[in-house]
Order: structure tokens, then C-alpha cells, then sequence
């Protein structure tokens, strides 16, 4: 089994004193010992985060430059995350992808150059509603997870996240046997496209509608290594709920 990674993406929420809150929340949270966790606050509050959160939780950035820093205006670069202390960056968020409209080798050049920085990536695949009732979620994840392998420089600090669009933020979970069936199929995936060494190790989390009710279920199924959570990672004892599912 593969050391749990749980991470709670923060999206644009927040006020200084509702994180201030959140913190307090975590810092008297018990965590299980032997989960890695995360949490993404907005660019503008990683700091005051940085510097009130437990050491046990790491801090991953929402979105990076595709390089280096300099005159990209409304930019953050990946060496600017470093230096107010995050070890993490969430690229290909379906959000990103679909809101703001990032394709598959913009993602890419963001996810290698991050890397190439020693910064981990949280990489995020998922179908939308339509491509999974017309058959298509396999082609569509493993074209957004070959973009990736196309470009990265090696797999050691690289999570993947699926995240299935249509159970972002809609209440609607995937079933443990829908998520696993995915994560299966990724790791599969990696293991013929990659190596049989990155797909035993890399760990494939899931995202969508987790929450404290049904991450337990979740958690049993044997390719799911762990979680990405929106709405409930927005609650300190139920996302701490979450990290200690895997008991
Ligand atoms: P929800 O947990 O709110 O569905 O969001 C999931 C997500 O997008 C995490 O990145």
C-alpha cells in the first residue's frame, strides 16, 4: 500500500479571518501520522497559511507560470512559490481547464517546468458528463495523462489526481467502483506507457464530492491512494475526517 496523500484544494474562498479560523481548525485536528497532506490556499493567503499551519501540512499552490518569472503580468512562477514555502503545485485542474480554458500542452510545459524545480504536481485528469456517457473517459484521461508523461522529467513527485468533472462540486461522488475502475486503468496505463516501477509508486488520488461521509468507502478500494477535496476540505474537522480515513 502506498502512503496515503490527501489534499484539500481551498479554490478562490476565503477571507483572512475565515482561514485564520480553518488553521486554528487543522492545528487541533489529530492527523494519522502516516498521511501526507496538503492544503491549497489562494495565492494571496499562502503566506499568513505558511505561517500559522502545522509543519505537518504542506502547502501546494493552485495554478503556477509555465517558466520562469518576469514580465508575464498576473503571473506567479514556480520559483516564487518556493520562496514563500510551497513544496506542491494542483496543474490541470478541471476548473483551469474548462473555465479558464488551458489545453493539454499549456498544462504540460507548467507541470515539467515545476519539476524541473523540484516543486511536486498534483496532476489532475478527468471526463466530463458527455464524454463518460458517450464512452470516452478512458481516451480522454489517458490523453491528458500522456501529455503529461510526454513532458515530465521523472515520476517521483508526481500525484495524480481523478477528478471526474461531472462530481466536482455537484454533491454527485463517483462509486468507489467507478473511481477504482478509473484508477485501475491509470495505473495500467502507466505501466505500459511509463514503467511497472512508476505505476507501483506513483500514487493516483481521487477528487469530486468527497466528504466525511463517503471517504471511507472510498478509501478501501485498492487503486485509490487518497483524496483531493474541494467544499469539505473548507471544514477543519471534517476535512481532518478525511486524512484519518485511511484507518
Ligand atoms: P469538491 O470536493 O468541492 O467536489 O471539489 C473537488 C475538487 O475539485 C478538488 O480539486
Amino acid at each position: 500500500l502506498l502512503q496515503f496523500f490527501v489534499g484539500g484544494n481551498w479554490k478562490c474562498n476565503g477571507t483572512k479571518d475565515s482561514i485564520s479560523k480553518l488553521v486554528t481548525d487543522l492545528n487541533s485536528s489529530t492527523l494519522e501520522a502516516d498521511v501526507d497532506v496538503v492544503v491549497s490556499p489562494p495565492f494571496v493567503y499562502i503566506d499568513q497559511v505558511k505561517n500559522s499551519l502545522t509543519d505537518k501540512i504542506d502547502i501546494a499552490a493552485q495554478n503556477s507560470w509555465i517558466g520562469k518569472g518576469g514580465a508575464f503580468t498576473g503571473e506567479i512562477s514556480i520559483e516564487q512559490l518556493k520562496d514563500i514555502g510551497c513544496k506542491w503545485v494542483i496543474l490541470g485542474h478541471s476548473e483551469r481547464r474548462h473555465v479558464i480554458g488551458e489545453d493539454d500542452q499549456f498544462i504540460g510545459k507548467k507541470a515539467a517546468y515545476a519539476l524541473s524545480q523540484d516543486v511536486g504536481v498534483i496532476a489532475c485528469i478527468g471526463e466530463l458528463l458527455e464524454e463518460r456517457e458517450g464512452g470516452k473517459t478512458f481516451d480522454v484521461c489517458f490523453r491528458q495523462l500522456k501529455a503529461y508523461a510526454d513532458v515530465v522529467p521523472s515520476w517521483d513527485k508526481i500525484v495524480i489526481a481523478y477528478e471526474p468533472v461531472w462530481a466536482i462540486g455537484t454533491g454527485k461522488v463517483a462509486s468507489p467502483q467507478q473511481a477504482q475502475e478509473v484508477h485501475q486503468a491509470v495505473r495500467d496505463w502507466l505501466k505500459t506507457n511509463v514503467s511497472a516501477d512508476v505505476a507501483s509508486k506513483t500514487r493516483i488520488i481521487y477528487g469530486g464530492s468527497v466528504n466525511g461521509g463517503n471517504c471511507a468507502e472510498l478509501a478501501k478500494e485498492e487503486d485509490i491512494d487518497g483524496f483531493l477535496v474541494g467544499g469539505a476540505s473548507l471544514k477543519g474537522p471534517e476535512f481532518a475526517t478525511i486524512i484519518n480515513s485511511v484507518t
